[in-house]
Protein backbone atom coordinates (compact mmCIF):
# COMPACT_ATOMS: atom_id res chain seq x y z
CA UNK A 1 0.00 0.00 0.00
CA UNK A 2 2.34 2.35 -1.22
CA UNK A 3 -0.57 5.12 -1.47
CA UNK A 4 -3.92 5.53 -0.55
CA UNK A 5 -4.85 8.28 -2.52
CA UNK A 6 -7.97 7.23 -4.88
CA UNK A 7 -8.77 8.15 -8.44
CA UNK A 8 -11.86 9.94 -7.13
CA UNK A 9 -9.64 12.32 -4.71
CA UNK A 10 -7.99 13.89 -8.04
CA UNK A 11 -10.82 15.51 -9.11
CA UNK A 12 -11.60 14.13 -12.24
CA UNK A 13 -14.81 13.47 -14.08
CA UNK A 14 -16.99 10.47 -13.33
CA UNK A 15 -16.39 8.78 -16.96
CA UNK A 16 -12.88 9.02 -16.21
CA UNK A 17 -13.88 7.32 -12.88
CA UNK A 18 -15.78 4.33 -14.55
CA UNK A 19 -12.90 4.24 -17.66
CA UNK A 20 -10.36 3.44 -15.19
CA UNK A 21 -12.31 0.91 -13.12
CA UNK A 22 -13.53 -1.30 -16.90
CA UNK A 23 -9.47 -1.07 -17.03
CA UNK A 24 -9.21 -2.61 -13.64
CA UNK A 25 -6.99 0.60 -12.29
CA UNK A 26 -7.74 0.65 -8.31
CA UNK A 27 -5.18 3.37 -7.12
CA UNK A 28 -3.62 5.77 -9.35
CA UNK A 29 0.16 5.53 -9.35
CA UNK A 30 2.37 8.17 -7.82
CA UNK A 31 2.93 10.25 -10.75
CA UNK A 32 -0.67 10.04 -11.64
CA UNK A 33 -1.65 11.44 -8.07
CA UNK A 34 0.65 14.34 -8.13
CA UNK A 35 0.66 15.61 -11.72
CA UNK A 36 -3.16 14.88 -12.40
CA UNK A 37 -4.13 17.53 -10.33
CA UNK A 38 -2.18 20.12 -11.76
CA UNK A 39 -2.76 18.84 -15.21
CA UNK A 40 -6.18 19.28 -14.40
CA UNK A 41 -5.78 22.91 -13.39
CA UNK A 42 -4.14 23.86 -16.72
CA UNK A 43 -0.60 23.93 -15.75
CA UNK A 44 2.54 23.51 -17.15
CA UNK A 45 4.22 20.11 -15.80
CA UNK A 46 7.37 18.22 -16.38
CA UNK A 47 6.81 14.96 -15.16
CA UNK A 48 9.57 12.28 -14.35
CA UNK A 49 9.57 9.05 -13.55
CA UNK A 50 10.47 5.68 -15.00
CA UNK A 51 9.26 3.33 -17.57
CA UNK A 52 6.24 1.20 -16.61
CA UNK A 53 4.70 3.66 -13.77
CA UNK A 54 1.63 4.91 -15.65
CA UNK A 55 2.81 8.43 -17.41
CA UNK A 56 0.39 8.00 -20.01
CA UNK A 57 -2.43 7.75 -18.35
CA UNK A 58 -1.40 10.94 -16.65
CA UNK A 59 -1.52 12.85 -18.75
CA UNK A 60 -4.13 10.99 -21.07
CA UNK A 61 -6.79 12.01 -18.37
CA UNK A 62 -6.46 15.45 -17.49
CA UNK A 63 -6.58 15.78 -21.75
CA UNK A 64 -9.65 13.69 -22.04
CA UNK A 65 -11.51 15.98 -19.44
CA UNK A 66 -10.34 19.19 -20.42
CA UNK A 67 -10.85 19.18 -23.98
CA UNK A 68 -14.71 20.49 -25.33
CA UNK A 69 -16.48 17.50 -26.47
CA UNK A 70 -18.60 19.84 -28.85
CA UNK A 71 -15.71 20.96 -30.72
CA UNK A 72 -14.67 19.17 -33.14
CA UNK A 73 -10.91 20.36 -34.09
CA UNK A 74 -7.50 18.93 -32.57
CA UNK A 75 -7.30 20.16 -29.02
CA UNK A 76 -4.56 18.57 -28.05
CA UNK A 77 -1.47 16.79 -29.46
CA UNK A 78 1.13 14.21 -27.92
CA UNK A 79 4.27 13.73 -29.65
CA UNK A 80 5.78 9.95 -29.15
CA UNK A 81 8.96 8.62 -30.03
CA UNK A 82 8.18 5.95 -32.08
CA UNK A 83 5.01 3.65 -33.74
CA UNK A 84 4.50 1.36 -31.52
CA UNK A 85 4.80 4.15 -28.29
CA UNK A 86 1.99 6.23 -30.67
CA UNK A 87 -0.08 3.43 -31.02
CA UNK A 88 -0.24 2.26 -27.41
CA UNK A 89 -0.97 5.93 -26.14
CA UNK A 90 -3.93 6.21 -28.42
CA UNK A 91 -4.99 2.88 -27.53
CA UNK A 92 -5.08 3.39 -23.89
CA UNK A 93 -6.99 7.21 -24.85
CA UNK A 94 -9.57 4.78 -26.66
CA UNK A 95 -10.16 3.25 -23.02
CA UNK A 96 -10.37 5.82 -21.08
CA UNK A 97 -12.63 7.74 -23.32
CA UNK A 98 -15.18 4.64 -23.38
CA UNK A 99 -18.16 6.76 -21.66
CA UNK A 100 -16.63 10.11 -23.31
CA UNK A 101 -18.56 8.81 -26.57
CA UNK A 102 -18.37 12.91 -27.79
CA UNK A 103 -14.61 12.41 -27.54
CA UNK A 104 -12.85 10.96 -30.93
CA UNK A 105 -8.41 10.41 -31.43
CA UNK A 106 -6.20 9.63 -34.07
CA UNK A 107 -2.93 7.99 -34.47
CA UNK A 108 -0.59 9.84 -37.51
CA UNK A 109 2.95 8.06 -37.78
CA UNK A 110 5.34 7.41 -40.66
CA UNK A 111 5.53 4.33 -42.27
CA UNK A 112 1.77 4.12 -42.69
CA UNK A 113 0.04 5.63 -45.84
CA UNK A 114 -1.34 9.42 -45.27
CA UNK A 115 -4.81 8.80 -46.72
CA UNK A 116 -6.26 7.14 -43.87
CA UNK A 117 -4.33 9.54 -41.82
CA UNK A 118 -5.96 12.57 -43.49
CA UNK A 119 -9.20 10.87 -43.69
CA UNK A 120 -9.66 10.05 -40.03
CA UNK A 121 -8.71 14.16 -39.63
CA UNK A 122 -10.85 15.51 -41.90
CA UNK A 123 -13.70 13.39 -40.01
CA UNK A 124 -13.10 15.51 -36.93
CA UNK A 125 -10.78 14.38 -33.69
CA UNK A 126 -9.99 16.37 -30.62
CA UNK A 127 -6.79 14.45 -30.49
CA UNK A 128 -3.99 13.57 -32.05
CA UNK A 129 -1.35 11.28 -31.43
CA UNK A 130 1.67 10.79 -33.29
CA UNK A 131 5.23 10.81 -34.03
CA UNK A 132 7.05 13.98 -35.09
CA UNK A 133 8.34 13.30 -38.13
CA UNK A 134 4.79 12.67 -39.22
CA UNK A 135 3.28 15.50 -37.73
CA UNK A 136 5.22 17.97 -39.40
CA UNK A 137 4.37 16.72 -42.79
CA UNK A 138 0.70 17.09 -42.32
CA UNK A 139 1.38 20.78 -41.26
CA UNK A 140 2.92 21.27 -44.13
CA UNK A 141 0.00 19.98 -45.67
CA UNK A 142 -2.34 21.43 -44.23
CA UNK A 143 -3.96 18.69 -43.56
CA UNK A 144 -3.53 18.97 -39.29
CA UNK A 145 -4.46 22.52 -38.24
CA UNK A 146 -2.93 23.28 -34.71
CA UNK A 147 -4.54 26.56 -33.90
CA UNK A 148 -6.90 25.68 -31.67
CA UNK A 149 -4.54 23.05 -29.99
CA UNK A 150 -4.70 24.24 -26.07
CA UNK A 151 -2.13 20.63 -24.53
CA UNK A 152 0.94 19.02 -25.96
CA UNK A 153 2.51 16.59 -24.26
CA UNK A 154 5.84 15.44 -25.32
CA UNK A 155 5.65 11.65 -23.91
CA UNK A 156 9.31 10.09 -23.49
CA UNK A 157 10.59 13.51 -24.45
CA UNK A 158 13.88 11.62 -23.52
CA UNK A 159 13.12 9.33 -26.05
CA UNK A 160 12.48 11.48 -28.78
CA UNK A 161 15.45 13.86 -28.46
CA UNK A 162 17.92 10.37 -28.49
CA UNK A 163 16.31 9.60 -31.42
CA UNK A 164 16.89 13.36 -33.23
CA UNK A 165 13.36 14.60 -33.39
CA UNK A 166 14.59 17.66 -31.33
CA UNK A 167 14.30 19.91 -34.27
CA UNK A 168 11.07 18.88 -35.58
CA UNK A 169 9.81 19.42 -31.79
CA UNK A 170 10.62 23.02 -31.98
CA UNK A 171 9.26 23.39 -35.07
CA UNK A 172 5.69 21.81 -33.70
CA UNK A 173 6.15 24.00 -30.47
CA UNK A 174 6.84 27.06 -32.47
CA UNK A 175 3.82 26.73 -34.70
CA UNK A 176 1.29 26.54 -32.05
CA UNK A 177 -0.51 28.87 -30.05
CA UNK A 178 1.44 30.79 -27.33
CA UNK A 179 -2.32 30.10 -25.43
CA UNK A 180 -1.20 26.74 -24.24
CA UNK A 181 -0.38 23.98 -21.48
CA UNK A 182 2.66 22.51 -22.51
CA UNK A 183 3.37 19.26 -20.75
CA UNK A 184 7.11 16.83 -20.54
CA UNK A 185 6.69 12.96 -19.41
CA UNK A 186 9.91 11.89 -19.28
CA UNK A 187 11.48 8.64 -17.40
CA UNK A 188 15.01 10.76 -17.21
CA UNK A 189 15.58 14.91 -17.83
CA UNK A 190 18.63 14.95 -19.47
CA UNK A 191 19.98 19.07 -19.92
CA UNK A 192 18.88 19.28 -23.20
CA UNK A 193 15.41 18.39 -22.21
CA UNK A 194 15.81 20.77 -19.73
CA UNK A 195 16.77 23.38 -21.94
CA UNK A 196 13.68 22.91 -23.68
CA UNK A 197 11.14 23.07 -20.77
CA UNK A 198 12.86 26.63 -20.22
CA UNK A 199 12.07 27.54 -23.49
CA UNK A 200 8.60 26.36 -24.08
CA UNK A 201 7.01 26.14 -20.65
CA UNK A 202 5.58 28.24 -18.19
CA UNK A 203 6.46 28.17 -14.91
CA UNK A 204 6.06 24.34 -15.09
CA UNK A 205 5.18 22.24 -12.17
CA UNK A 206 8.41 19.39 -11.60
CA UNK A 207 7.44 16.10 -9.81
CA UNK A 208 9.84 13.63 -9.83
CA UNK A 209 9.09 10.04 -8.91
CA UNK A 210 12.06 8.73 -7.82
CA UNK A 211 13.32 5.47 -8.62
CA UNK A 212 13.90 3.91 -5.28
CA UNK A 213 10.35 3.16 -4.09
CA UNK A 214 9.58 2.00 -8.02
CA UNK A 215 10.29 -0.34 -10.45
CA UNK A 216 13.69 -2.03 -9.68
CA UNK A 217 12.36 -2.94 -5.95
CA UNK A 218 10.15 -5.87 -7.49
CA UNK A 219 12.69 -6.96 -10.05
CA UNK A 220 15.43 -9.47 -8.72
CA UNK A 221 18.90 -8.68 -10.04
CA UNK A 222 21.65 -11.09 -10.65
CA UNK A 223 24.73 -11.51 -12.78
CA UNK A 224 26.32 -14.74 -14.06
CA UNK A 225 29.92 -14.42 -14.86
CA UNK A 226 30.18 -16.32 -18.10
CA UNK A 227 32.32 -16.15 -21.80
CA UNK A 228 31.10 -14.51 -24.28
CA UNK A 229 30.83 -18.00 -26.21
CA UNK A 230 28.51 -19.14 -23.70
CA UNK A 231 25.64 -16.70 -23.36
CA UNK A 232 22.99 -17.54 -25.22
CA UNK A 233 23.36 -20.95 -24.33
CA UNK A 234 22.85 -19.79 -20.48
CA UNK A 235 20.03 -18.12 -21.98
CA UNK A 236 18.27 -21.19 -23.72
CA UNK A 237 18.90 -22.75 -20.68
CA UNK A 238 17.32 -20.71 -18.23
CA UNK A 239 14.67 -20.15 -19.77
CA UNK A 240 13.89 -23.63 -20.28
CA UNK A 241 14.60 -24.01 -16.39
CA UNK A 242 12.68 -21.00 -15.09
CA UNK A 243 9.81 -21.60 -18.16
CA UNK A 244 9.88 -18.02 -18.42
CA UNK A 245 6.78 -17.38 -20.97
CA UNK A 246 8.16 -14.24 -22.21
CA UNK A 247 11.67 -12.72 -22.32
CA UNK A 248 13.73 -9.40 -23.80
CA UNK A 249 17.62 -9.97 -24.29
CA UNK A 250 19.51 -6.78 -24.85
CA UNK A 251 22.61 -6.63 -27.07
CA UNK A 252 24.87 -2.84 -27.56
CA UNK A 253 24.33 -3.27 -31.30
CA UNK A 254 22.22 -4.52 -34.78
CA UNK A 255 24.49 -6.70 -35.57
CA UNK A 256 24.88 -8.74 -32.27
CA UNK A 257 20.83 -8.56 -32.45
CA UNK A 258 21.00 -10.56 -35.10
CA UNK A 259 23.21 -12.83 -34.63
CA UNK A 260 21.77 -13.75 -30.80
CA UNK A 261 18.12 -14.20 -32.56
CA UNK A 262 20.29 -16.37 -35.20
CA UNK A 263 22.05 -18.93 -31.98
CA UNK A 264 18.20 -18.30 -29.93
CA UNK A 265 16.10 -19.98 -32.88
CA UNK A 266 19.34 -22.48 -34.08
CA UNK A 267 18.90 -23.75 -30.20
CA UNK A 268 15.12 -24.09 -30.71
CA UNK A 269 13.74 -21.05 -29.18
CA UNK A 270 11.58 -18.94 -30.70
CA UNK A 271 13.17 -15.58 -31.04
CA UNK A 272 12.85 -12.44 -32.95
CA UNK A 273 15.17 -9.57 -33.44
CA UNK A 274 14.09 -5.70 -33.02
CA UNK A 275 16.23 -3.36 -33.86
CA UNK A 276 16.35 0.09 -36.10
CA UNK A 277 17.46 -1.31 -39.48
CA UNK A 278 13.93 -2.70 -39.23
CA UNK A 279 10.91 -1.05 -41.46
CA UNK A 280 7.94 0.05 -38.88
CA UNK A 281 5.91 -2.64 -40.76
CA UNK A 282 8.36 -5.06 -39.73
CA UNK A 283 8.69 -3.98 -35.82
CA UNK A 284 5.05 -3.63 -35.32
CA UNK A 285 4.85 -7.48 -36.72
CA UNK A 286 7.68 -8.45 -34.08
CA UNK A 287 5.78 -6.66 -31.44
CA UNK A 288 2.48 -8.36 -32.34
CA UNK A 289 4.04 -11.28 -32.26
CA UNK A 290 5.59 -10.90 -28.93
CA UNK A 291 2.55 -9.19 -27.33
CA UNK A 292 0.62 -12.35 -28.37
CA UNK A 293 3.21 -14.72 -26.61
CA UNK A 294 3.81 -16.07 -30.40
CA UNK A 295 7.13 -15.40 -30.16
CA UNK A 296 8.57 -15.91 -26.77
CA UNK A 297 11.92 -14.02 -26.81
CA UNK A 298 12.77 -10.31 -28.49
CA UNK A 299 16.08 -9.83 -28.68
CA UNK A 300 16.59 -6.13 -28.98
CA UNK A 301 18.87 -3.10 -28.94
CA UNK A 302 18.16 -0.15 -26.54
CA UNK A 303 16.56 2.40 -29.06
CA UNK A 304 14.28 -0.27 -30.06
CA UNK A 305 12.58 -1.55 -27.73
CA UNK A 306 12.70 1.47 -24.80
CA UNK A 307 9.33 2.53 -23.75
CA UNK A 308 7.53 0.01 -25.51
CA UNK A 309 4.92 -1.65 -23.37
CA UNK A 310 4.76 -5.09 -23.41
CA UNK A 311 3.10 -6.91 -19.69
CA UNK A 312 4.28 -10.23 -18.36
CA UNK A 313 7.56 -9.99 -19.52
CA UNK A 314 9.27 -12.44 -16.90
CA UNK A 315 13.01 -11.85 -17.79
CA UNK A 316 15.20 -9.21 -19.06
CA UNK A 317 18.85 -10.44 -20.25
CA UNK A 318 21.34 -8.11 -20.66
CA UNK A 319 23.51 -10.22 -23.43
CA UNK A 320 26.13 -7.03 -23.41
CA UNK A 321 25.73 -4.52 -19.93
CA UNK A 322 24.00 -1.72 -21.30
CA UNK A 323 26.46 1.28 -21.65
CA UNK A 324 24.94 3.52 -18.98
CA UNK A 325 23.00 3.55 -16.25
CA UNK A 326 20.07 4.78 -17.51
CA UNK A 327 19.43 2.65 -20.08
CA UNK A 328 20.46 -0.33 -17.31
CA UNK A 329 17.15 1.12 -15.53
CA UNK A 330 14.97 1.19 -18.84
CA UNK A 331 16.02 -2.50 -19.57
CA UNK A 332 14.93 -3.42 -16.60
CA UNK A 333 11.83 -1.81 -16.32
CA UNK A 334 10.59 -4.27 -19.62
CA UNK A 335 10.08 -6.40 -16.52
CA UNK A 336 8.59 -5.97 -13.03
CA UNK A 337 5.49 -3.51 -14.76
CA UNK A 338 2.55 -2.62 -13.13
CA UNK A 339 3.71 -4.14 -9.57
CA UNK A 340 4.25 -7.75 -11.14
CA UNK A 341 7.55 -9.20 -10.13
CA UNK A 342 10.25 -9.66 -12.70
CA UNK A 343 13.82 -11.00 -12.95
CA UNK A 344 16.58 -9.26 -15.00
CA UNK A 345 20.11 -10.95 -15.82
CA UNK A 346 23.20 -9.95 -17.16
CA UNK A 347 26.23 -11.50 -17.71
CA UNK A 348 29.86 -10.33 -16.83
CA UNK A 349 32.93 -10.77 -19.09
CA UNK A 350 36.20 -10.10 -18.21
CA UNK A 351 37.39 -7.11 -15.70
CA UNK A 352 35.87 -4.40 -17.61
CA UNK A 353 32.11 -5.63 -17.13
CA UNK A 354 32.98 -5.82 -13.31
CA UNK A 355 33.81 -2.12 -13.62
CA UNK A 356 30.71 -1.30 -15.00
CA UNK A 357 28.57 -3.47 -12.72
CA UNK A 358 30.07 -1.90 -9.67
CA UNK A 359 28.90 1.73 -11.29
CA UNK A 360 25.35 0.14 -12.24
CA UNK A 361 24.87 -1.20 -8.49
CA UNK A 362 26.13 2.77 -7.67
CA UNK A 363 23.30 4.03 -9.78
CA UNK A 364 20.63 2.23 -8.35
CA UNK A 365 21.73 2.06 -5.23
CA UNK A 366 20.66 -1.64 -4.98
CA UNK A 367 23.83 -4.47 -4.95
CA UNK A 368 23.41 -7.01 -8.07
CA UNK A 369 24.09 -10.55 -6.80
CA UNK A 370 26.34 -13.22 -8.52
CA UNK A 371 24.64 -16.06 -9.45
CA UNK A 372 25.67 -19.46 -9.60
CA UNK A 373 25.02 -21.19 -12.74
CA UNK A 374 22.42 -23.42 -12.61
CA UNK A 375 24.00 -27.22 -12.27
CA UNK A 376 23.85 -29.70 -14.80
CA UNK A 377 20.94 -31.79 -12.20
CA UNK A 378 18.77 -28.59 -12.68
CA UNK A 379 19.13 -28.31 -16.42
CA UNK A 380 18.28 -31.45 -17.27
CA UNK A 381 14.97 -31.96 -16.07
P1 LIG B 1 5.08 4.54 -18.60
O1 LIG B 1 4.63 5.43 -19.73
O2 LIG B 1 5.38 5.28 -17.36
O3 LIG B 1 6.20 3.64 -19.02
P2 LIG B 1 2.55 3.20 -18.98
O4 LIG B 1 1.66 4.37 -19.05
O5 LIG B 1 2.92 2.53 -20.27
O6 LIG B 1 3.89 3.56 -18.20
O7 LIG B 1 1.90 2.14 -17.96
C1 LIG B 1 2.54 0.92 -17.62
C2 LIG B 1 1.51 -0.17 -17.32
O8 LIG B 1 0.82 0.15 -16.11
C3 LIG B 1 0.45 -0.29 -18.39
O9 LIG B 1 0.21 -1.66 -18.59
C4 LIG B 1 -0.76 0.39 -17.79
O10 LIG B 1 -1.95 -0.18 -18.30
C5 LIG B 1 -0.58 0.10 -16.32
N1 LIG B 1 -1.18 1.14 -15.43
C6 LIG B 1 -1.15 2.48 -15.60
N2 LIG B 1 -1.76 3.11 -14.60
C7 LIG B 1 -2.19 2.15 -13.74
C8 LIG B 1 -2.90 2.17 -12.49
N3 LIG B 1 -3.27 3.30 -11.92
N4 LIG B 1 -3.17 0.98 -11.90
C9 LIG B 1 -2.78 -0.19 -12.49
N5 LIG B 1 -2.12 -0.28 -13.66
C10 LIG B 1 -1.81 0.87 -14.28
MG1 LIG C 1 5.22 5.99 -21.52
Amino acid sequence: MENEVLFSDLGVSEEILKAVEDMGYTHPSPIQSQTIPFLLEGSDVIGQAQTGTGKTAAFAIPIIDRINPAFNKPQALVLCPTRELAVQVEGEIVKLTKFKKKISSTCIYGGESIDRQIRSLKKGVQIVVGTPGRIMDHMDRGTLNLNHVSIIVLDEADEMLDMGFREDIETILSDMPEERQTVFFSATMPKPILDLTRKYQNNPEIVKVLKKELTVENISQFYFETKTALKTDLISRLINLHQYKLSVVFCNTKRTTDEVTEELVSKGVSAEALHGDLSQAQRSKVMNKFRKGHCAVLVATDVAARGIDVDNVEAVFNYDLPLDEENYVHRIGRTGRAGKSGTAISFVTGRRDHGRLRDLERFIKTSIDKAAPPSVDELIQ
